[in-house]
């Protein structure tokens, strides 16, 4: 017998006893006929903190006021400005500050990151990737074969589910792992997948690429602020995420970069380099000779775009009032609500058959959950919407949500049933 009922009266109840209840008031929503919509897509755009205004403000006003001396003056230097994202941001990564730095967007990081990472020599060539990765991971992969003068056929070997399977078994990516052996140079998988919500073992994904000697990365588009990560204790080697999707830093805002501090002190490592990655104490001398500075820090190209890392500051100091701990704690309750609820119409509906193929253990996921509408078309989509309704679709019939546990509710589950139960054609 499961503890939830799906009942208005219930998710209100369970909404009082929220713990982060207040932080709901901390966002704005998109507005549905003077009430909130039903915001399930913070795994795409999260939403806007509203002290974010404030800290932007607070850049715009300084640049008013200094111009370029801002760049020391202002309130919170832009010289450094990067350097007050590092340690919380690090946090959510589970990382050592020398470890993360704020820079650049997500594509970009990774193609600096495999650009010093995927050094394929000899017979080891190779990069195993999830199958059907999100188009920007397979573009960058294929562009980064290519750039080495190899081909996609002979280098990329991706992992899909097996035949009437919707995830990936984990048991798979070993076996892939040790068949390739001492052909794999890279293993570069998301560590939540954007399509099902599947959460990967990066740990031991990590130990098997090492045990062939491969390196191994990550994307974390979709776990940065989504789940718990340990990445120094897991010994990845490099990972990028962005910070416009679960942490809610801005559309197209800044994104992370961790380096495993191993790597950190070896200037060999073929790296793209700016200005900005230089020795800070000698880079106003702009002397010829790059000497990258220690950590992830090196890595970085250019100076700092300020009022994104601005709106990326506001976010952080929420989630480190926080702490992914509790926002952990009510992921996996919300998402097992919204679980519950589509489960329940799904039982007691003619028409419509919902298969969430997001895996159920809630150690295999974050909040995301897919459906997979059977019986039901676009129509169904096109209806929630019309009711208030912001999710994803995905041809022919998947629809992803993403209860965020910072600012939705039980309530905004019970109404995402509500409504998902009308919309059925
Ligand atoms: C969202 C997302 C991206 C987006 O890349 P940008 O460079 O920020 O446009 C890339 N990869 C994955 C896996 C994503 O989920």
């Amino acid at each position: 017998m499961s503890e939830f009922q799906n009942t208005l009266a219930f998710a209100q109840e369970k909404d009082q006893k929220d713990p982060l209840r207040k932080y709901r008031d901390e966002f704005f929503f998109p507005d549905f006929a003077g009430d909130n919509m039903v915001y399930f897509t913070g795994n795409s755009l999260g939403l806007q903190p509203k002290r974010t205004k404030e800290y932007i403000q607070q850049e715009l006003d300084d640049w008013a006021k200094w111009g370029v001396e801002g760049h020391f003056h202002a309130k919170n230097p832009w010289f450094s400005y990067h350097e007050i994202l590092t340690e919380q941001a690090s946090k959510i990564v589970g990382a050592k500050p020398k470890e993360v730095v704020i820079t650049h967007s997500l594509t970009t990081n990774l193609h600096l990151l495999m650009v010093s990472f995927y050094r394929p020599e000899g017979k080891r060539i190779k990069i195993l990737c999830e199958g059907k990765a999100f188009p920007s991971d397979q573009y960058a992969l294929e562009s980064q074969v290519k750039f080495h003068g190899l081909s996609t056929d002979e280098t990329i070997v991706e992992i899909f589910p097996r035949e009437g399977e919707h995830t990936i078994r984990e048991e798979d990516i070993y076996s892939k792992i040790d068949e390739l052996g001492d052909e794999l140079a890279l293993v570069m998988i998301g560590g939540v997948n954007y399509y099902t919500g599947q959460l990967f073992d990066m740990k031991a994904i990590t130990e098997a690429g090492h045990n062939v000697g491969a390196t191994v990365g990550f994307d974390l588009a979709h776990a940065a602020g989504n789940v718990e990560l340990k990445l120094h204790e897991w010994g990845v080697d490099f990972a990028a995420w962005c910070t416009y999707k679960y942490l809610n830093s801005s559309p197209g805002g800044v994104s992370g970069m961790f380096v495993h501090e191993r790597h950190a002190n070896n200037p060999k490592l073929p790296r793209f380099a700016g200005w900005w990655g230089h020795d800070k104490d000698v880079r106003f001398k702009m002397e010829p000779g790059f000497k990258p500075m220690e950590g992830a820090e090196g890595w970085q190209l250019s100076n700092a775009p300020v009022l994104g890392m601005a709106a990326h500051k506001a976010s952080l100091d929420i989630f480190d009032e926080v702490g992914m701990n509790d926002i952990s704690l009510k992921r996996n309750d919300l998402t097992a609500y919204l679980e519950f609820v589509i489960n329940d119409i799904s039982a007691k509906s003619e028409k419509a058959n919902f298969e969430i193929i997001t895996p159920k253990d809630p150690n295999k996921r974050g909040a995301q959950l897919s459906i997979l509408a059977h019986g039901q078309g676009k129509d169904l989509f096109d209806a929630m919407s019309d009711a208030g309704v912001v999710a994803d679709w995905r041809e022919p019939n998947v629809i992803r949500i993403a209860p965020a546990p910072l600012y939705n509710s039980y309530e905004d589950v019970f109404h995402f049933g509500r409504i998902l139960k009308a919309a059925i054609q």
